[in-house]
C-alpha cells in the first residue's frame, strides 16, 4: 500500500545536513522502498553536493534507527521499549509535578539549528504558552550567535549572507575569517575559486593551512584567539594607507572616530607581534580589499573560526568596522557576511528558540512585540515568559538550587557538541527528569530517561532557510519507519496532555501560515512568503512583507540600514585576551573544527557508513616540530589534557599548522570528545563559548 503523504517520482528538495541547502532530487520507488539522491540545479551548489550529501539516503534506511519511545524508571536502570502513551503520559505527569513543586521556569528546553521553520516556531510557542518557561535556547547559540549580535548592533538586522551567494563570484575580493569551506560546504568553494580565477584575490585567515587556504591567493596564519588585533591592524593599515571611503563613512555610519581612536594604538608592527601575521601580508590583504572595492567589489566573510570565542561579537564587529571603513555594505557584490553553519541555523535563530527572542527576530522584552506575538498565539501578553539563560548557563544551571529540574531536547546532541562535556553530562545527571527526541541513540539520548524517536530530513514537509536567508522547501519523500513521530505530534500530544491553551497544529504548513502572521512587521518578517510562492520561485528571500513584493535577496542597496537613523553603527571594540592562556603545565593552543566526512555532532552521519569508513575516529593535527618534542610519531595515540578533561585521538603530523597549535575535529563523543577539553569562558554579549582556543597539554599513549 502507497502512502499518499508522501511524494514518489522524483522529488525536489535539499540535503539534510548544512547551511549551504544544496538542492537534490530524490528519486523515490512508488512503493517507497529505495531513494537514491542526485544533485539539482539550485543557486548555493549549481549540481553539486559533498560526499555528505551524495550519501544522505543511508540516514533513511538505517537499521540503528529508534523506531519505539524508550524508558526507564529509574538512573542505572537500561532503557526499555514502551508505548507512546506510556512515555508521552511520564513526560506530561512530570512536567506536572514538577512545576507544580518547583515553579514554571524548573522545565527547560533545549532546540536545535537542524529542526524546520515550523519546528523551531513550534518549539518556542510550545515552551512560553505550553510549559510557561523563560528557559528555553538552542545549540544555535553555539554556531553564529556572535555573527549575529554583532551584525545586529552593526545594521540593525542579521541574516547570514547579505546578497544571494552567486553574487560572490562577481565580486573582486574576498577575506574568509575563520572558514573551511572546501570541507564543510565543498560546493561553496565554485564561487571563491571564481573570484580567484577571474584575477581576484582570495584571502583566508586560519592557524591551519586548511584545503580552503590551500586554494587562496593569500593565507594569513594568526595564533589563535587574535582575530580581533589582526582586524584592528588591518583597520589601521587601512586608514594609515589612504583606503578609506570618507564620503561613505560621513554619509552612512557613524561612531568611525571612536573606532579609530582603538585602531590608531594597531600599528602593524603591533598587530604582527601579538597575531603572527607578517606586516607586508595585513598590508597585501587591505590593498586587495581596496583594490576590489574600485572593481568589481569586495566582501569580508566570516564563519565559526573568528566567531566561537568568548570576545567573537567584538572580532566580528571588528571586522565589520573594518568593511565599513572601506565602505563596503550596500555596494554592489560587496559587504559583510556571515557563513552559517547547521542546515536552519539562520531560520533557527528567527523564530523564537533563542532565550531572548519571540518570532519575526523580536526581542522577547519589548513590549509591542510581546503584544503582537501573544495575540497570534491567543493568550494575554502578561502571561509570557520573559528572556531565558543562554544555552551554556542553562546547562550549568540545570540541577541546581533554582535551577530547571527537567529538560527536553530537541535536535540537538548537546553532550558532544557543548564545551566542557564533562561538566555537562554531570548537570544532567543532576535532573529529575531528561527527554531527548531524536533519531538514533545520540550520546545525550543515551542519557535520557525517556527517548522519543522521531522523524527527520525527507520523512517530513517544512522549510528551511538557507544561508543567504532563502526560504526554502524540505519535501516529505519517505514515510518514517512504523513508530516514529514528528515533533509537532509531539508537541501537540503534550499541550494537549497538560491542558495548557494555544494551538498546536501537527499541520507544517498551518504551522507556516501561523509563523507568518507571528513574524509580520519583525526584522524576520515573511509575512509575504507562501509555501506556493516557495514551490514556483524555488525559494524566496526574507524579508518579505507582501504576497505581491519579491522578496529582498539584496540589503542595503538604497543607502540605508534598518536602524533608527537608517545609518550604520562603528561600535569601537578592542583586543583582550581569551578566556584562559597557556602555562607551563599547558603550554600547547588547541583549536577544534570540522572535517568533510562529519556534521556537527556526528549524530547523524556516524550511522552513515561510507563517512564513517573514512571518517572513523578523530585526529589530532600537530607539526611535525612540536611531535618531535612530545615523542610522537604519525598514527599515535595522544591524550589531549586541558585543566577540565581529557580526550584521546590519533596523531596526524602536518607541517600545515603552526607549530604552537593543535587541531581536532569534534564530531565524535565518550573518550574522542574534543569538547571534554574546550574552555566553556563566554562572549558577554552573544554568551558564545570559546570553543576555538583553550590550553592543553599533549602525552603520548604507549601500549596502544
Ligand atoms: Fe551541500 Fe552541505 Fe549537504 Fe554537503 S552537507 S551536500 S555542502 S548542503
Amino acid at each position: 500500500v502507497v502512502d499518499t503523504r508522501f511524494h514518489t517520482g522524483a522529488v525536489e528538495t535539499h540535503c539534510a545536513y548544512c547551511a549551504l541547502q544544496c538542492g537534490m532530487t530524490l528519486t523515490v520507488e512508488g512503493d517507497h522502498s529505495s531513494v537514491e539522491v542526485t544533485p539539482r540545479d539550485f543557486p548555493t551548489n549549481r549540481g553539486g553536493l559533498c560526499q555528505k550529501g551524495w550519501t544522505a539516503a543511508e540516514l533513511l534506511q538505517s537499521p540503528r534507527r529508534l523506531t519505539a519511545p524508550l524508558m526507564r524508571d529509574s538512573r542505572g536502570e537500561a532503557l526499555r521499549e514502551v508505548s507512546w502513551d506510556t512515555a508521552l503520559d511520564a513526560v506530561a505527569d512530570r512536567i506536572r509535578a514538577v512545576q507544580t513543586t518547583h515553579g514554571d521556569d524548573a522545565v527547560a528546553v533545549f532546540g536545535g539549528g537542524g529542526l524546520t521553520n515550523e519546528k523551531a516556531y513550534q518549539l518556542g510557542k510550545f515552551a512560553r504558552v505550553a510549559l510557561r518557561t523563560s528557559n528555553i535556547d538552542y545549540n544555535g547559540r553555539y554556531c553564529m550567535s556572535s555573527a549575529a549580535a554583532a551584525s545586529n548592533r552593526a545594521f540593525g538586522i542579521d541574516r547570514g549572507l547579505p546578497f544571494p551567494l552567486p553574487d560572490l563570484a562577481q565580486t573582486g575580493a574576498v577575506l574568509l575569517m575563520g572558514g573551511n569551506v572546501a570541507e564543510t560546504m565543498p560546493p561553496f568553494m565554485q564561487y571563491l575559486n571564481a573570484v580567484r580565477d577571474a584575477g581576484g584575490s582570495v584571502i583566508v585567515a586560519d592557524p591551519r593551512r586548511t584545503a580552503t587556504a590551500e586554494q587562496a591567493t593569500l593565507h594569513l596564519q594568526p595564533l589563535p584567539g587574535t582575530d580581533l588585533a589582526l582586524a584592528l591592524g588591518l583597520l589601521h593599515i587601512a586608514v594609515a594607507d589612504g583606503h578609506v571611503d570618507r564620503d561613505y563613512i560621513t554619509a552612512r555610519t557613524t561612531g568611525f572616530d571612536d573606532v579609530w581612536r582603538v585602531a590608531t594604538q594597531w600599528w602593524p608592527e603591533r598587530a604582527e607581534r601579538v597575531t603572527g601575521v607578517p606586516v607586508a601580508a595585513q598590508r597585501a590583504t587591505v590593498r586587495a580589499l581596496a583594490e576590489g572595492r574600485a572593481g568589481r567589489g569586495a566582501v569580508i566573510l566570516t564563519a565559526r573560526g573568528a566567531e566561537q570565542h568568548s570576545k567573537g561579537t567584538d572580532t566580528v564587529t571588528a571586522l565589520i568596522n573594518l568593511g565599513l571603513a572601506l565602505g563596503l555594505p550596500g555596494r554592489p557584490h560587496s559587504g559583510y557576511g556571515c557563513i552559517t553553519g547547521q542546515g536552519n541555523g539562520q531560520g533557527g535563530r528567527e523564530h523564537g528558540q533563542k532565550a531572548d527572542q519571540l518570532p519575526g527576530y523580536r526581542k522577547i522584552d519589548d513590549p509591542a512585540a510581546r503584544e503582537h506575538v501573544a495575540r497570534v498565539w491567543g493568550v494575554d501578553p502578561d502571561a509570557l515568559p520573559g528572556p531565558g539563560r543562554s544555552a551554556y548557563e542553562l546547562i550549568e544551571s540545570l540541577g541546581t538550587d533554582g535551577g530547571p529540574r527537567m529538560l527536553l531536547v530537541h535536535g540537538s546532541n548537546l553532550v558532544v557538541s557543548s564545551p566542557r562535556g564533562g561538566r555537562v553530562a554531570e548537570r544532567l545527571a543532576a535532573l529529575d527528569l531528561l527527554v531527548v527526541c531524536d533519531l538514533f541513540l545520540s550520546e545525550t539520548a543515551a542519557l535520557a530517561d525517556i527517548v522519543l524517536p522521531v522523524t527527520q530530513w525527507a520523512e517530513e514537509d517544512g522549510t528551511m532557510t538557507n544561508l543567504e536567508g532563502r526560504v526554502i522547501r524540505r519535501r516529505a519523500a519517505v514515510p518514517p519507519p512504523a513508530g516514529v513521530r514528528t515533533e509537532l505530534e509531539v508537541m501537540a500530544d503534550l499541550a494537549a496532555r497538560l491542558g495548557r491553551p494555544g494551538g498546536f497544529s501537527t499541520d507544517p504548513r498551518t504551522v507556516f501560515e501561523e509563523l507568518r502572521r507571528a513574524s509580520a512587521g519583525g526584522v524576520a518578517d515573511y509575512s509575504g512568503i507562501t509555501w506556493e510562492r516557495i514551490e514556483a520561485e524555488d525559494g524566496v528571500f526574507w524579508p518579505c512583507p507582501s504576497v505581491d513584493a519579491p522578496g529582498q535577496a539584496r540589503l542595503f542597496t538604497d543607502g540605508t540600514f534598518p536602524t533608527p537613523d537608517g545609518r550604520a553603527r562603528f561600535v569601537a571594540v578592542d583586543h583582550r585576551a581569551a578566556g584562559e592562556d597557556i602555562d607551563d603545565d599547558h603550554p600547547i593552543y588547541l583549536t577544534t573544527g570540522r572535517i568533510l566526512q562529519q556534521y556537527q555532532s556526528g549524530a547523524q552521519t556516524r550511522h552513515v557508513e561510507a563517512l564513517r569508513s573514512t571518517a572513523a575516529e578523530p585526529y589530532l593535527e600537530i607539526h611535525p616540530d612540536l611531535a618531535a618534542w612530545h615523542g610522537l610519531r604519525d598514527g599515535d595515540r595522544v591524550r589531549i589534557v586541558s585543566r577540565r578533561g581529557e580526550a584521546l585521538a590519533k596523531a596526524r603530523l602536518t607541517a600545515s599548522i603552526r607549530s604552537d597549535t593543535v587541531f581536532m575535529p569534534f564530531h565524535w563523543g565518550g573518550e574522542q570528545a574534543v569538547n571534554r577539553v574546550t574552555n566553556a569562558a563566554l562572549d558577554p554579549t552573544s554568551r558564545m563559548p570559546e570553543f576555538k582556543v583553550c590550553a592543553v597539554r599533549l602525552q603520548r599513549v604507549d601500549n596502544q
